[in-house]
């Protein structure tokens, strides 16, 4: 079902593809469906409530969205994102979503084959990317409906699986499962290489100065000549990737891979490499950084009602996931973190009380059952303003609080969960020379690869594109203007050059 790819090529047989996709969660989905040649027109009669908007799209209704001015469109919108091209996108789908409303999608879907570019999406897993991580009964924080792709409503796949939705938020579960049936539905399996990974993308190029230049190990100086012979054009105009990793068979075993592509997009996401307290003994067996280990601890039963309690350090959504987990499970529970609970960057802080219930109960916890002052919760205690010191290997705790003293508290297991980086590794210098600040490593929030935000070309490389929260949008129904811009400005790249 799945394309093969070429193991280490033969220099004279591999051929360019077009584009290669590195990640396979929502935003390599999406622009794997639109690169597929699946092109948004606006719906003959519909009439978007942005009037601005509204008289542009009149303007030129027979011109596919895709072929339009995404600058010239997206110019004057406003909402919950940075991006112009993601908000028009996400107001294209979901015109009133933001006023409660539930207007149907003004775009309508032609599948124009003539116009698909060749691709892959290259991804670890299943499609979906961190879905497939999340823990399945996890609710999102998000309305179901914005977890959907194009032109496949969420909430009509959920129908016809006759699940329902809980305060209009889904599982982590059924949003794994509706990208997975995405993907099969609309055709796109045999763009997708599942259980790949991607270990280094170079630049084959006559220009020494981008660090993306392939360098020869053993120092020739010809070497990043030494590729495909009909692709010498190619290679000396320097438009040329070379994409290397390796693809885990069923039997377990590696197999090496070698692709060349002119374009390669990164859609690899945020969630590989769990942030770090960089404290002493936090590589101990009994500390973990995912979320996904409590489960495991409480399947196998290494943790439960009697055992010490477990840590958990941080204070966001996911170590509120956990704390709701081990509550469930009646695992007493010791929460570290080192902000006030007032204070009003805590994410707790600024969720609406009414739709997110479990959130607000444990806010109330961390407010109401603190070390200090003992509260009407079992199994849990709060310890703001905390720092942790170290781990020590009889599974004891050091802490610091805001005044300076230590304290120290058995556990059972500890579970670090204060963030996540992208992991770039497979780029030079990490793919920080990509980033806004190219002194500082790529962070979602911080410090985003930057991209042109229109096309979402890297600034910094040529034919080197970022979409999803790389590129700074880390909502579902934001990543999905990246991927339009992106696939807008290859199919312009296509239409130049035709094959
Ligand atoms: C706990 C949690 C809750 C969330 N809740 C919401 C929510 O309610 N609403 C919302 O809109 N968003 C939510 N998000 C954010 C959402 O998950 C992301 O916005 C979205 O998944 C980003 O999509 P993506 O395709 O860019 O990246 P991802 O979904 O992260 O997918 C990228 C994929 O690429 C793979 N990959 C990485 N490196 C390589 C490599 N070298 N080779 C091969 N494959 C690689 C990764 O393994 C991953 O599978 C949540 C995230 C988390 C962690």
């Amino acid at each position: 079902m799945y394309p093969v790819l070429n193991k280490r090529p033969n220099k004279s047989d591999s051929k360019p593809l077009p584009i290669v996709v590195i990640g396979n969660g929502p935003s390599g989905i999406c622009l794997s469906y639109l690169l597929s040649g699946y092109i948004p027109y606006i719906k003959r009669g519909s009439v978007h409530p942005h009037p601005i908007l509204q008289r542009k799209l009149e303007e030129t209704p027979e011109v596919p969205i895709i072929d339009q001015d995404l600058e010239y469109l997206s110019e004057g919108l406003e909402g919950r994102s940075q991006s112009p091209v993601a908000l028009l996108f996400d107001t294209l789908l979901r015109p009133d979503t933001d006023f409660g409303g539930t207007a149907e999608s003004v775009l309508t879907w032609w599948h124009e084959t003539h116009r698909a570019i060749p691709h892959l999406v290259l991804g670890r897993n299943p499609p979906g990317g961190a879905w497939h991580f999340i823990e399945g009964s996890m609710i999102t924080l998000s309305q179901g409906e914005w977890m959907g792709l194009p032109d496949l409503q969420f909430k009509d796949w959920m129908r016809k699986k006759r699940r329902g939705l809980r305060n209009n938020r889904a599982t982590a579960e059924d949003i794994a499962q509706y990208y997975q049936h995405y993907v099969a539905k609309k055709g796109l399996q045999k763009n997708f290489i599942c259980g790949t990974v991607v270990t280094s993308v170079r630049k084959v190029s006559p220009d020494v100065n981008s660090s993306y230049a392939q360098q020869d190990p053993e120092g020739n100086s010809d070497s990043i000549w030494d590729f495909p012979e009909k692709d010498d054009d190619q290679i000396a105009s320097g438009n040329l990737f070379q994409v290397d990793g390796f693809i885990k068979n069923t039997n377990g075993h590696q197999q090496p891979f070698s692709i060349y592509a002119e374009n390669v997009v990164l859609a690899t996401g945020t969630y590989d490499s769990p942030t770090k307290l960089g404290v002493n003994g936090e590589d101990l067996p009994f500390v973990h950084h995912k979320l996904s280990a409590l489960e495991e601890a409480v399947k196998n039963k290494r943790v439960g009602m009697t055992s010490d309690p477990v840590l958990i350090v941080g204070a966001g959504l996911t170590a509120a996931d956990a704390i709701l987990f081990a509550h469930h499970c009646n695992i007493p529970v010791i929460h570290a973190f080192r902000r006030r609970v007032n204070d009003p960057g805590l994410i707790f802080n600024q969720l609406p009380k009414m739709m997110y219930p479990e959130y607000h109960k444990v806010h109330q916890m961390m407010k109401e059952q603190s070390v200090a002052c003992p509260g009407p919760y079992k199994c849990y205690i709060s310890l703001p303003e905390h720092h942790v010191l170290s781990f020590t290997e009889d599974k004891k705790c050091v802490f610091q609080d805001k005044s300076g003293h230590q304290k120290v508290f058995n556990i059972s297991m500890a579970f670090v969960l204060i963030g996540s980086n992208p992991n770039l590794s497979f780029l030079p210098n990490n793919g920080i020379d990509l980033a806004i600040d190219n002194e500082q490593p790529v962070n979602s929030k911080r410090n985003p690869i930057n991209v042109d935000p229109f096309t979402y070309e890297c600034v910094q490389e040529k034919g080197l594109y970022a979409v999803g929260p790389l590129a700074g949008d880390n909502f579902v129904r934001f990543v999905q203007g990246g991927a339009l811009a992106i696939a807008s400005s290859l199919l312009k790249k296509a239409n130049k050059n035709p094959p």
